[in-house]
């Protein structure tokens, strides 16, 4: 890929990609972009009617063509690359055509494996991780339970060492990749202490006597994406399948939630992108009351401005990707562009739809399936208050 820019059908917009990409990212990018375009948009209306798309296969391709591998250490199968890599990624996977696509892979890559990779066992590493950056393995993210979303601290599922093994008991439920993966790492409670200290990260295989799943049918919208309820019943792990240390497992998964933020953020901006460009080209053609609907300045001025909000957006994902190569902490930073791009994500998919009018309407529309799959992201990994009360917490201590 040779230049900065984002190039669609019919024009080139400049944007700020230069800030943060090099060759080596372009190149990356370049490479997922093509497979992207020949051996995943072509199917991915079948897999939405289907309401699954092929993760073992998918995965493996993509395993090949290093996309779990970028942000991982090269001692344990990765390429040793810094968090820019794993942006570059995530925003290449936003040209897949539908949400679930990309939301499966950032599950795999950087919300069910960075706790794995920096404080898991090398035994556990071997069996598990690698696998899994190759993309012959499928991994899940067991966090949420019925009655435990926004409130991590308040999970049921325990896990009790008995002899050589942890058992597991309890039900999580909205679990990505839940249904075809092969293992998920669980947050579970192994003590009695404080409710931020209680808690600890397990690779659980799916295989296990006593795991139950089943699908969480009829979401409104990441229809090829597995959603499963996970069951635990005396689900026996040996002991080294704990991630670190014991009772450091709600700290390990705020900090997964941390790239799972910025990765959520770049994974937004390309759809957000086609959602404009394709109502920019539709209006254009469209004529009502004599002229293109395009034409209205009500409806280009709109359009530009959604542009110049995404172009924001992009901008203030790339100061915390650079923040946080330099060392710091970007929790404000991140959880600011989780807000504003799940929002944004709204605002650009609602206007859209409308200037579609009844065509916007209807089912098999790429802009009506991007209004139904975006909506998720000012649910999922964190709702819009969550992130309101870190910010304004993080207001109060400045
Ligand atoms: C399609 C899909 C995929 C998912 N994938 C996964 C996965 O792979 N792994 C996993 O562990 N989880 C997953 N989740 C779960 C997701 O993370 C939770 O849905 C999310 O954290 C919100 O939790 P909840 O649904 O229990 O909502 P609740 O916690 O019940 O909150 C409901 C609403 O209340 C409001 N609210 C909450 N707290 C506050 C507050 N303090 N102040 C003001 N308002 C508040 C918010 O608007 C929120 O949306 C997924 C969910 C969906 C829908």
């Amino acid at each position: 890929m040779a230049a900065p820019k984002i190039a669609t059908a019919t024009r080139i917009i400049p944007t700020s990609a230069h800030i943060l990409y090099k060759e080596g990212h372009w190149q990356i990018r370049e490479s997922i972009g093509k497979f992207i375009e020949r051996e995943v948009n072509p199917y991915v209306k079948e897999w939405e009617n289907n309401c699954l798309f092929p993760a073992h296969s998918l995965f493996r391709s993509l395993g090949q063509l290093g996309v779990f591998a970028v942000n991982k250490s090269i001692d344990c199968g990765g390429l040793g690359l810094d968090c820019s890599y794993s942006i570059a990624v995530a925003e290449e996977m936003g040209t897949v055509r539908c949400g679930s696509i990309p939301m499966a892979v950032a599950v795999q890559s950087d919300m069910a494996t960075p706790a794995l990779a920096l404080y898991g066992s090398e035994r556990l590493k071997a069996e598990f991780l690698r696998p899994t950056i190759n993309g012959e393995l499928v991994s899940c993210i067991a966090v949420s339970e019925l009655h435990a979303g926004s409130d991590v601290s308040a999970i049921r599922t325990r896990a009790q060492k008995i002899g050589d093994d942890y058992v597991l008991n309890g039900t999580k439920t909205w679990i990505t990749n839940g249904i075809q993966a092969d293992w998920a790492c669980v947050l579970a409670s192994t003590s009695a202490d404080p409710p931020h200290k209680n808690k600890s990260l397990f690779v659980v295989p799916l295989n296990s006597p006593g795991v139950h799943r089943s699908r969480v049918a009829h979401k409104l919208g990441m229809h090829s994406s597995d959603t499963a309820t996970l069951f635990f019943e005396n689900v026996r792990v040996p002991a080294h399948h704990l991630i670190g240390k014991e009772g450091k497992g709600f700290e390990y998964q705020m900090q997964q939630f941390q790239d799972e933020r910025l990765v959520t953020i770049a994974v937004l901006l390309k759809p957000m992108e086609r959602c404009v460009e394709m109502t920019r080209e539709y209006t254009k053609e469209r004529h009502v009351f004599g002229k293109p609907i395009y034409e209205n300045q009500v409806v280009h001025y709109r359009l530009a401005e959604l542009q110049t909000e995404i172009e924001s957006l992009r901008a203030l994902l790339y100061r915390a990707v650079l923040e946080r190569m330099a060392g710091t902490d970007v929790t404000l930073l991140a959880s600011m562009g989780k807000l504003k791009a799940g929002r944004l994500a709204r605002a650009v998919t609602d206007q859209c739809l409308q200037y579609w009018g009844g065509v916007g309407y209807t089912w098999e529309n790429e802009v009506t399936r991007l209004y139904r799959d975006l909506r998720l992201h000012s649910i999922g990994a964190g709702a819009d208050e969550i992130m309101l009360s870190i910010i304004s917490r993080m207001m109060d201590t400045k």
